[in-house]
């Protein structure tokens, strides 16, 4: 279900590809499960469950979409072992809701290419024929991602090769619609991104900022509201834990200064929440919230 709302003048949309089952581990890293099972509860198997949200931005420059979701070329055995929609155009779906199609997208920006956040780049040219050509799902629109990010696409390590796959970039590169670019940028009036590396070595998260108001869209910078609220929680898939926290902490920072609208990527209870203080430390005050458990709907 779509999510929409402006900032300042900015109409802005949160968007899904759906959710899939991801042992609770690896989002929760060397926290031990008696502490986040607190915050949500695995199942048999220790899985819980990651929301693929993304971002629509109407921005003066025209429509960006933020990440892409795991997309359609995934396998049925693959979306069966992380419990995945069998569906297919689930954030396609969720797009038309608003009122958009793929065809109106002006710039895809992806926070990173894990699969996760760029399986949609892609799609088959015939969804029911697993072996038809991978063309671009976004026909008019530039994708923007980071020089380091795609070298580390490229050549990955025995630890990262598990999250990249090329059909999700490469048929961009053939149609001319892969744009590389280099550290920070103003993609319109009131919309920029900025690397927050930690997750990858270039992650990248998004500010929409009008009229006196502010949204940050975390990506894997802080994919769960959890991870706000207590920095040394930094999930196992980061590959630089020190950077995440030294990350989180500047962009805690900035957000509580703006007083900014907080988009949690993964997080399957907060959609979104802003920073109030506490005698605690800094806590997530939630403004949109869903329950995609137990029941995985
Ligand atoms: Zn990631």
């Amino acid at each position: 279900m779509p999510y929409s709302f402006q900032v300042g003048s900015i109409p802005c949309h949160i968007v899904s590809d759906g959710q899939q089952l991801i042992d609770g581990g690896s989002f929760f890293g060397l926290v031990p499960r008696v502490l986040w099972e607190r915050i949500i509860s695995p199942d048999e198997k220790n899985r819980i469950p990651a929301q693929m949200r993304c971002l629509l931005v109407q921005s003066p420059a025209g429509l960006i979409l933020v990440d892409t979701g795991q997309g359609d070329k995934i396998s049925a055995e693959y979306r069966r072992s992380f419990g995945m929609d069998d569906s297919n155009l689930r954030l396609e779906a969720d797009m038309r809701r608003v009122g958009f199609g793929p065809e109106d997208v002006d710039i895809v920006l992806l926070t990173h290419l894990h699969a996760d956040h760029c399986g949609g780049n892609t799609r088959r040219s015939d969804p029911a024929d697993p072996e038809s050509e991978v063309v671009p799902t976004f026909p008019n629109a530039r994708y923007l991602i980071q020089r380091l990010e795609m070298a580390e696409a490229t050549f990955p390590n025995e630890r990262t090769r598990g999250h990249y796959f090329p059909e999700n970039w490469e048929p961009l590169r053939s149609s001319g619609q892969l744009e590389i670019v280099d550290g920070d940028q103003e993609l319109a009036a009131g919309v920029r991104s900025v690397t927050a590396p930690g997750h990858t070595g270039s992650m990248q998260v998004v500010w929409v900022e009008e009229g006196g108001e502010s949204l940050l869209f975390l990506g894997d910078a802080c994919s769960w509201a959890a991870h706000m609220e207590r920095l040394a929680w930094v999930p196992a898939f980061d590959l630089e834990p020190m950077r995440s926290i030294e990350g989180k902490r500047n962009l805690r920072r900035q957000a509580e200064e703006k007083e900014a609208l907080l988009v949690f990527q993964h997080d399957s209870q907060v959609v979104t929440g802003r920073l109030r203080p506490s005698e605690h430390g800094a806590v997530v005050e939630p403004e949109i919230t869903e329950e995609a458990w137990p029941d995985g709907s």
